[in-house]
């Protein structure tokens, strides 16, 4: 009973254009009801992945969310509650999707890119175009667990192994490094801010390191400057005195001039057959603050400010 309380107080939330689905939350093993890491971002038909442990596939086919809707997955760190899951992954999705689709992207702290060639051309997988931006010199942040475990064996395999489209990877990925502030931008967004509906195209992307036993990141997720909603108690009552005068210019329905209105630039104008006329500035609320999102990798430490923090 206390379930059907919850889902019936659920059912009065309004629903939003993006969705958070958690996929996976439990840590190091996953049990018989709860996957590991992975949390899923949808908005606009595109899906984000975050983190990819072990059964996510399995996961994502019991989930809401369409595996070939994944257009980029991010991973925290390479723990493999956060990674061993990629491979199959791959798999599901490769299944799911057109060929046509661009490569999928995957980014990840170094040796990401080594891990999926290696698994993948063991395992004779011939996946889906992908392509792997490895974030360059995540630093080891904690210094209470000792020093970080050894490179060396790693760095022997990384010269040995290629980039290979005959697996399915693409070539352009790209190594990319911090910035003056210690931050790595991975996706650079839009500022467009011209569509009251979010598209992850839009959203910026920028990593930092977390204090964590391995090299570890956490992503923040930043929606750019969104259109205000279009002002129903202003205009409803210019519709409705015009609504003869519409309808004898051709419009036969007078509400189908709302998507018109609310696309006009703040400087544009509408002119109405009664002589009023409205600006896109006046029809519309006040430009809305874009969404932030933190998804945190397994740290000691976390941030603040963000519209939310999942870790
Ligand atoms: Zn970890």
């Amino acid at each position: 009973m206390a379930d059907d309380s919850r889902l019936a107080a659920l059912a009065d939330i309004p629903r939003s254009d993006c969705e958070l689905v958690f996929l996976g939350t439990a840590s190091c093993t996953p049990t018989a009801s709860r996957g590991v890491s992975c949390i899923a971002l949808r908005c606009g038909g595109a899906t984000w992945l975050f983190d990819a442990g072990e059964g996510t596939q399995i996961q994502l086919q019991k989930s809401c969310v369409n595996a070939g809707s994944v257009t980029k997955i991010f991973v925290t760190h390479c723990h493999g509650d956060h990674s061993f899951g990629l491979p199959g992954l791959l798999c599901l999705i490769g299944a799911a999707r057109s060929q046509e689709h661009p490569p999928l992207e995957i980014y990840g702290p170094e040796r990401l890119r080594m891990f999926l060639r290696a698994s993948l051309r063991l395992s004779y997988s011939r996946v889906l175009p992908y392509v792997v931006h490895e974030l360059v010199g995540v630093p080891y942040m904690h210094g209470a667990y000792g020093s970080c475990p050894t490179q060396a064996p790693w760095v022997a395999l990384a010269s040995a192994l290629q980039c290979s489209e005959e697996y399915g990877e693409c070539s352009h990925g790209r190594d990319i490094t911090a910035d003056a502030n210690g931050h790595w931008l991975l996706e650079a967004g839009s500022n467009s801010g011209s569509s009251s509906n979010s598209s992850l195209a839009q959203w910026s992307v920028t990593a930092a390191a977390l204090s964590h036993t391995v090299p570890c990141v956490g992503f923040v997720l930043q929606e750019p400057e969104r259109q205000g909603k279009l002002r129903m108690d202003y205009i409803s009552p210019i519709l409705a005195r015009n609504a003869a005068g519409l309808r004898a210019a051709g419009i036969r329905v007078p509400q189908s001039l709302l998507s018109v209105i609310k696309a006009l630039a703040p400087d544009e104008q509408y002119a109405f057959p009664d002589g009023t006329v409205v600006t896109g500035a006046e029809a519309t609320s006040a430009p809305r603050n874009g969404r932030k999102i933190a998804v945190l990798g397994d740290t000691c430490d976390s941030s603040q400010g963000e519209s939310a923090v999942l870790h």
